[in-house]
């Protein structure tokens, strides 16, 4: 469905990102992939995406908190495939504590990668997705776009921005053949989610088992974590000649956590 076009997935080298990116790349697109992580497992990745799905696949190190490494993201995706028709930002981090005791380097380094790194990928890649006539951009924001939790401002209030920094953008290019949407997640069990379950067991003393099940019962009325396969084809669906309509808006794969 998507062959030939060029995915560039942010915070792709583990969790939801090489999710969406493996998704991606089994509809045929090429992929730019983008994150931290060991060397020799990100080309591993790299070669077995390319491998597994008959595309190309490149890799580009940049730190999102950087706009200037952004900037060079997205100079380096066209140089290699030529354009960027399909932008996922979905690099993030997060960070737990109460907003008296927030840490205001960990508030600007949350806001820099959740919502400004966002900002900084659209207005590079759009003019190249003007040109094309189409173009999909997709955010990875969260439940915690849509509704709060204790200790999570800085979180909290980059998924939030990043779900109007998305309607903004749905707005500018709606009719244009570029559609602009949000995912918002409920608990997908990454990375990210695995050091909050280990805090968790350790606070409550409880196995990492019952910690990850009390997490799920505390916020997501399925009880079951969302996967990152099931991301991934929503991300593939929002890029679809049936998803062309849908531009502006968030849509919610969280087990019932946002219809309370
Ligand atoms: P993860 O930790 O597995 O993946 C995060 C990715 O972002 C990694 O590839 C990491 O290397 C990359 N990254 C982090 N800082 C970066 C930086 N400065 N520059 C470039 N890359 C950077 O976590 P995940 O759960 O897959 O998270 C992916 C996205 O999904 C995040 O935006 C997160 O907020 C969101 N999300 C996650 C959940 C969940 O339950 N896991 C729920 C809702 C939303």
């Amino acid at each position: 469905m998507l062959k030939g076009k060029t995915a560039l997935v942010t915070g792709s080298t583990s969790g939801i990102g090489l999710g969406i990116a493996r998704a991606l790349a089994a509809a045929g697109c090429n992929v730019m992939l983008n994150g931290f992580g060991d060397p020799g497992q990100i080309e591993q990745t790299r070669a077995e995406l390319a491998k597994t799905h008959g595309v190309r696949v490149a890799y580009h190190p940049a730190d999102l908190s950087q706009p200037a490494q952004i900037a060079d993201l997205i100079a380096s995706t066209v140089r290699e495939f030529g354009s960027v028709d399909v932008l996922c930002n979905n690099a993030g981090i997060q960070f737990v504590a109460p907003i008296d005791e927030f840490p205001p380097e960990r508030w600007d380094a949350i806001i820099a990668v959740n919502l400004s790194a966002a900002f900084h990928t659209i207005r590079h890649a759009l003019p190249y997705m003007k040109r094309a006539g189409w173009g999909r951009i997709i955010n990875t924001a969260s439940a915690h776009g849509l509704v709060a939790s204790v200790n999570k401002a800085a979180y909290v209030a980059a998924k939030h921005g990043l779900v109007g920094l998305t309607k903004v953008v749905g707005l500018e290019t709606a009719g244009s053949g570029i559609t602009c949407n949000a995912i918002c997640p409920g608990w997908v069990r990454t990375e990210l989610v695995e050091k909050q379950i280990v805090a968790r067991a350790q606070q409550l003393n409880l196995p990492i088992e019952e910690a990850a099940t009390s997490l799920l019962v505390e916020k997501q009325p399925s009880r079951q974590f969302v996967s990152v396969e099931q991301i991934g084809q929503l991300a593939v669906f929002l890029c679809s000649d049936a998803a062309a309509q849908i531009t502006g808006t968030t849509l919610s794969i969280d087990g019932g956590w946002t219809a309370q």
